[in-house]
């Protein structure tokens, strides 16, 4: 089959290519920088430059919607909330304007959500049908997700990867927790009883495969592993896996002042649960944190 991946030069993007590569699909990639996109995948996707290409075309049988301006890269100024916001939710609309006016319509959508759409929900346990809290982390995801219903409403089966903090090899917000911990200087950050629903790389793709590959699959997906760790679970584990202390912890006002509403990314969480893809019959490969943090920092036991 013709897969459409948007994103697909990024950290969870290229890991799904090569594996849809090796699956046996024909894989587009839509990117602002096309030969990037061919050399990161070895000269084996097709670019997409413009959205304007695939109007009226013959269209794909598979398309997975992944793109978007890194959420953690920047202070949230209201700048760059508009920039997080339409690098989603206005290229989503593009995106299934373009795929409406195609020869044939995908059987499936994979489109991007996360976590974020909850917002905080301090220790309770977090499924598909919990109500969220209204903040910005919120709005983003539920319009992300709003944007790709009129394919829905069209027959595709559209499902939402509402992902966690994802855990994988060069890159993610790992790379950027190690190095205060390789100083000397890592620690639990503020209380350390917030909830970070971590989950492998790898089963990232591998739920997204799930969804593209089981036709009964639709609507949205918690795509984290099945034991969320608080915060101080979780630094323990890092420390442990990396051999170094963790005895800072990192002051909440601290990060408030230097990270403004950015801060409830590390300050806030929740406790998800990947309910519906247990349910539907998924098998993780990576459970348990300290296994997944030992692969994705290349630490074995
Ligand atoms: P990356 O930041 O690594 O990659 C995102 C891709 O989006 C980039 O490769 C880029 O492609 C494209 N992109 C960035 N900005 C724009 C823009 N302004 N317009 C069009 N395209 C843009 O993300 P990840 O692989 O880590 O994550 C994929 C998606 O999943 C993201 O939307 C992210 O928010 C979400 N997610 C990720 C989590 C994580 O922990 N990694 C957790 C929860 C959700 P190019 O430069 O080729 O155009």
């Amino acid at each position: 089959g013709a897969v459409l991946v948007t994103g697909g030069t990024g950290f969870i993007g290229q890991v799904l290519c090569q594996e849809l590569i090796k699956a046996g699909y024909s894989v587009d990639v839509l990117s602002r920088q096309p030969s990037e996109a061919v050399r990161a995948l070895c000269g084996r996707v097709t670019p997409i430059r413009e959205l304007s290409t695939i109007n009226g075309s013959r269209g794909y049988d598979i398309v997975v919607n992944l793109a978007g301006e890194g959420i953690a890269e920047k202070r949230w100024s209201e700048t760059r909330k508009q920039a997080l916001r339409d690098s989603r939710i206005a290229l989503t609309r593009e995106l299934v304007t373009a795929l409406l006016s195609c020869d044939r319509l995908p059987a499936v959508m994979v489109s991007g959500s996360a976590v974020g759409f909850y917002g905080d929900q301090g220790g309770r346990p977090v499924t598909e049908s919990s109500p969220p809290k209204d903040e910005f982390s919120h709005r983003l995801c539920a319009d992300w997700e709003k944007a790709a219903a009129p394919l829905a409403d069209k027959g595709v089966r559209v499902c939402y990867s509402r992902t966690g903090v994802v855990a994988g090899r060069d890159g993610g917000f790992l790379e950027r927790m190690v190095l205060p911990f390789r100083l000397g200087l890592g620690g639990r950050i503020g209380s350390g009883v917030q909830y970070m629903p971590w989950i492998h790389r790898r089963d990232v793709v591998r739920a997204i495969l799930w969804m593209v590959e089981n036709g009964d699959a639709q609507g949205a997906y918690n795509v984290v592993s099945p034991h969320p760790a608080t915060n101080r679970e979780f630094t323990r584990t890092l420390a442990r896996v990396l051999g170094r202390p963790a005895i800072l912890p990192v002051p909440a006002v601290a990060l408030k002042v230097a990270l403004g509403e950015m801060s409830r990314l590390l300050l806030t969480g929740q406790r998800a649960l990947p309910e519906r893809l247990q349910a539907g019959g998924f098998s993780f490969s990576y459970p348990d944190l300290e296994p997944a943090l030992r692969e994705a920092l290349d630490r074995p036991a």
